[in-house]
Formats: C-alpha cells, sequence, structure tokens
C-alpha cells in the first residue's frame, strides 16, 4: 500500500538514461503527485516525446531495464494511477494534434489532446462525441485509458466505446494501429485498459450531429424513494440525451436529491415541457428550466472549475471514490452511505454524483460492471481541508470500507478512486476477464513496465 503525500524527489537519483529525459526538478516534482494529492512517488524523471518515434525509442529502451514508465495526459488522477515511482513519466502534452474530418464523421486527437480541444474542433464543423466526460480538461489518452462516462452513458456506453481506431505504442516500443478489425486483442486490452498493455498515442473517434440548443432541467426530489424511481424511469427511456443527478444537503442533516436532465432543443416555442417531464414524481414548485447552447452546456463545469481554483478547493486533496452499483440496490444503499458520520465532510466540502446507466450500452469489455440490466455511478467527490494528513488517511479507509460494502452488493469498483488495491482485489474485480487482460499483458508488455500506478500485478 502507497504512503500518503510523501514525496521527496530524488534529483539526486537522476540516471544518465535515457539522454532525452527531462531532468528538470520542477517537472519531476509535478509528475509525483497529481490531482489527489493523496499519494506521491519518486520518479526519476520525466519524458516529453517529441513524435510518436521518439516515444517508441524511449519505451523501447525502458522495458529491458525493468525501468516503470507511465503516461501522463492531463494528471487528473486522484491515487497515483498516473505515477512512475522509480521510473520516469512520459509527458503527452506535445502529441495534442485535432483533426476533424466532416465527411467521414470522425475527429483523429492526439493523447495528449484535451477532451476541450476535441469539443472545439468538433463543434466547428457543426458535430460532436456522442459521450463526453463531464470535465473536459482531461487528456484523450487518459480518459479512454478508464473508458470515460458522461451524461449520455445511459443511451451511448463509454466515450471509449466511439472509437474507431486506436494508434499505441506497447510495452515493447512498437508501434500498432488497432480496432475492431485489426489488432482486436489489443484494442480490447487498451479500452478501459488503465495503460497495461500500450499507451495510447493517437484515437479517432466518431461523431454525431450537434444540436445547436439544449433544454436543460433540473428535477427536485426530497426523498431517495421517488428520485430513484424517476431516473430509474429515464435510464428505461429515451426522452432525455442526458441524465445526471445530484444528493444535495438538505436541513437537519438530511439529503435532497436532484436530478439534471437535458433534451435537444430547436429553439422554436412554444415547448411543451409536460412530454419531458410527464410522469416524473419530483417537487414541480422547484423545477428550473432553461435553455443553454450545447457548447455551453457541455462547458458547464468550466465556471465550476474556476471557483474552486479561487477558493482553492481545487488544489486540496481529493480523496474520491466512485462506484457501479447495482440499481436496485442503490436506493437503500446510498441514503445509508450518506448518512454515516464518516461521510459527512461531503456536507460542507465537495459533491455527491449519482447517475443511471445501462449495461447494454456499455461495451468494452474491460469496463466492469454489475450484474443487471440497470446501474447507478455513485460518485463521492469530496475535498479534504489542506496541511491534515490524518483526514485524508481516514477518508482514504472510508473509501475502502464502502467499497467492500457495495461490492458484498454485487457493487464494482471504478478504478479512477481512490482506494488501496492489492493485486487480488484487481483479480477478483477483473473476473473472468483477468486471463484475457493476463494473456494481452504477458505479450504487449513483456517487462512489465507499463503503468505501475494501478498495482495491479504482484
Ligand atoms: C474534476 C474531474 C472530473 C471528472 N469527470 C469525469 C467524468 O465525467 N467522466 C469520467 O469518466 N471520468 C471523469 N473524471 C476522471 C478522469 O477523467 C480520469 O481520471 C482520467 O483518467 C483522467 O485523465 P487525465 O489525462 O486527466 O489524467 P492522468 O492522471 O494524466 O491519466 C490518468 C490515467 O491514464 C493513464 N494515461 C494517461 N494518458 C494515457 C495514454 N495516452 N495511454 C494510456 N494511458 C494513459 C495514466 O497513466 C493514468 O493511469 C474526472 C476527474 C476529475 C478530476
Amino acid at each position: 500500500m502507497k504512503g500518503i503525500a510523501s514525496f521527496v524527489p530524488r534529483s539526486d537519483h537522476l540516471v544518465p538514461f535515457p539522454e532525452s529525459a527531462d531532468r528538470d526538478a520542477a517537472k519531476t516534482v509535478q509528475a509525483a503527485d497529481d490531482f489527489g494529492h493523496v499519494v506521491g512517488s519518486r520518479p526519476l524523471g520525466v519524458f516529453s516525446p517529441p513524435s510518436v518515434a521518439a516515444l517508441c525509442e524511449f519505451v523501447a529502451v525502458a522495458g529491458p531495464r525493468g525501468l516503470p514508465v507511465s503516461a501522463r495526459g492531463g494528471g487528473y488522477s486522484v491515487y497515483g494511477q498516473g505515477q512512475a515511482e522509480g521510473g520516469y513519466v512520459v509527458d503527452l502534452g506535445a502529441l495534442n494534434e485535432v483533426r476533424c474530418t466532416p465527411a467521414a464523421r470522425t475527429v483523429t486527437a492526439g493523447a495528449g489532446a484535451r477532451w476541450s480541444e476535441v469539443v472545439r474542433a468538433a463543434l466547428a464543423e457543426g458535430l460532436t462525441p456522442p459521450v463526453l466526460p463531464d470535465h473536459l480538461g482531461g487528456s484523450v489518452g487518459g480518459l479512454l485509458s478508464t473508458g470515460g462516462l458522461g451524461g449520455s452513458s445511459h443511451r451511448h456506453g463509454l466515450v471509449a466505446d466511439h472509437v474507431r481506431e486506436l494508434a499505441v505504442v506497447t510495452g515493447a516500443g512498437e508501434e500498432v494501429t488497432c480496432s475492431r478489425e485489426r489488432h482486436r486483442d489489443l484494442f480490447d486490452a487498451v479500452l478501459a485498459g488503465l495503460g497495461q498493455c500500450a499507451l495510447i498515442v493517437r484515437a479517432t473517434l466518431d461523431l454525431v450531429p450537434a444540436p445547436a440548443l439544449v433544454r436543460r432541467f433540473r428535477l427536485y426530489h426530497h426523498t431517495p424513494g421517488t428520485f430513484f424511481a424517476d431516473q430509474r424511469a429515464l435510464a428505461r427511456d429515451d426522452r432525455f440525451s442526458h441524465v445526471c443527478g445530484q444528493a444535495r444537503p438538505a436541513l437537519d442533516g438530511a439529503w435532497d436529491y436532484m436530478i439534471e436532465a437535458v433534451a435537444p432543443h430547436t429553439g422554436q416555442l412554444p415547448v411543451d415541457d409536460t412530454l419531458l417531464t410527464g410522469g416524473l414524481e419530483h417537487d414541480r414548485d422547484t423545477e428550473e428550466i432553461e435553455n443553454l447552447s450545447y457548447e455551453e452546456f457541455l462547458r458547464r463545469m468550466d465556471r465550476d472549475e474556476r471557483i474552486l481554483r479561487t477558493t482553492g478547493e481545487w488544489q486540496r486533496p481529493h480523496p474520491w471514490l466512485t462506484l457501479l452499483l447495482p440499481e436496485e440496490a442503490a436506493a437503500e444503499f446510498v441514503p445509508k452511505v450518506l448518512a454515516d458520520h464518516a461521510q459527512n465532510g461531503l456536507r460542507a466540502c465537495g459533491v455527491v454524483q449519482l447517475r443511471p446507466l445501462t449495461s447494454r450500452a456499455l461495451r468494452a469489455p474491460l469496463l466492469r460492471r454489475p450484474p443487471g440490466e440497470l446501474l447507478c455511478l455513485l460518485s463521492l467527490m469530496r475535498t479534504a481541508p489542506p496541511g491534515a494528513p490524518e483526514n485524508v488517511r481516514e477518508a482514504v479507509a472510508a473509501n475502502r470500507a464502502l467499497y467492500e460494502r457495495a461490492r458484498d452488493l454485487g457493487g464494482v469498483l471504478h478504478p479512477t478512486s481512490a482506494v488501496p488495491m492489492t493485486s487480488g482485489d484487481w483479480r477478483a474485480h477483473f473476473g473472468p476477464a483477468w486471463e484475457t487482460l493476463a494473456r494481452a499483458k504477458h505479450r504487449y508488455d513483456p517487462h512489465s513496465v507499463l503503468t505501475r500506478g494501478y498495482g495491479l500485478w504482484p
């Protein structure tokens, strides 16, 4: 298990290899940490490949020497998943070209490009990826390596489910182009594959026509029962293109629940909102309805990020936990979790996200999910106070305890979480997919140097 926030940059240990690795101590310090500020590591250095060929050369030399190599995109991991203790962090920032091909309805993006850049290029052609994450600051490679869930995932699955082709560099330092038709085993091992078999350098994704406007509904519930019943109904039908939700602190230690649902909108009036909200059980007196441009909706987190940067919360430790629950367990499990005193901090600082998902829409084989057709994603996005490592340690221990409770109900961890996991835990997590992943790891990362931050292998 890793230590909490205690890293020392080992500039004295910078080895003369590889020649092209960056010895800049500031970059190495940054690579020893991430958005979570929960665990730290001691990388030897940072390598910023100017080209795919340079990355191939680097990995081909690092592998036989057993030097760990992890890619870094946006650095939004919360538990060291992109760190490289005793090895090299590869900063893919320079591989960030984004090219849209409207005739083919595709966009090709370098792994280091941010989703905000993909959105900009696609919208300029009136197109959009069918699924996008809420936060557009992460990198293309980083999100595809974890799968990528968004507001439209109940209908269209993962961001990774819309990848047409990938260019990757394997742990043997070879560039390979893979897709459903070519090197399918590698393609399936890379999408939601936690960077274990190859580093993504370029991805081509399908696009669909983008609406100009959307109509956004915020529907408030005072009881979890009606909230989960409505989320269930909205996951099953197609009336909204995007659905997500939150639990929000209410008076006297209680929680309210809010569904945010979005539908494409022509802008023509009059609009019959009852067609969209008919049959739902929210509090009609408090519903909020507004029109937004689609771009404004996609960039909705930019403002939140600006505010959190100003208040300093963005820079604080983020011991986050994300679980996928069987939907039928969520209505009982979630209120119990929120009533637990270990979660009190969430009332003051953090976000509780609840997203409905349908299993049939999720296709990448390595994205593990509970059995059953309807699922609920619970994300406890808490912010810990600065300078209080004890508090962070307690939050991580609470995450682990909650993960075990959820697992007993058939729940599954989302690997982006701040939860200590043993290799045995990962084996159980992947279940029947473990052997396939292990075979692909052996074949494509023969020296087992890639993305060790997850701790998958003994
Ligand atoms: C504010 C916030 C909001 C978020 N919202 C969402 C959301 O809506 N939906 C969602 O699904 N996730 C969400 N996440 C989780 C986030 O998208 C994932 O953690 C993602 O992996 C981060 O990618 P990154 O490039 O920023 O991070 P990094 O820390 O740079 O990378 C994440 C992981 O991917 C690996 N990696 C990076 N680049 C590559 C590559 N080219 N090839 C192979 N592996 C690579 C890294 O080594 C690391 O293991 C959110 C996170 C934050 C902090």
